[in-house]
């Protein structure tokens, strides 16, 4: 599958749209998600073309996985949470509605449910 250049993730960055910057690196960026699932629900992506798992490169990849590490430890201690979920979908079969690749980080807390999408 090809990568659409004028996908939501590419123009937030490309600074076309407004988005909550929280991180980023050489390689990556964090922005908080327009739709919360859970207080501190943030996304990680890499900052070179990727349309999701199926089509990334092993350097993407490793990027992405160690700012996924470094936000989950940083949400963890932001929201006290108790845990961290990380959820990824891949086409639109496998859930995935913005097609560059990214990862939820979602802190967590016993009890306490994710809220429903949208
Ligand atoms: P997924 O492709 O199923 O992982 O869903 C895309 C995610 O992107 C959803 O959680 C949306 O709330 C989020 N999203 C869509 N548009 C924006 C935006 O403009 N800024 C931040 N998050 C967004």
């Amino acid at each position: 599958m090809s990568y659409d250049n004028d996908n939501i993730f590419a123009k937030i960055l490309r600074g076309e749209i407004p988005s909550t910057r929280v991180y980023e690196d050489e390689e990556t960026l964090v922005f908080m998600d327009i739709m919360p699932r859970a207080d501190g629900h943030c996304l990680v992506i890499p900052k070179t073309p990727c349309r999701n798992i199926l089509d990334a490169a092993p350097g993407q990849m490793n990027a992405c996985m160690a700012t996924v590490q470094k936000i989950a430890r940083a949400v963890r201690e932001a929201f006290d949470a108790e845990g961290v979920t990380i959820q990824q979908f891949n086409e639109a079969a496998g859930g995935q509605e913005v097609f560059h690749l990214h990862f939820h980080v979602l802190p967590r807390r016993e009890g306490e449910s994710l809220r429903p999408p949208g």
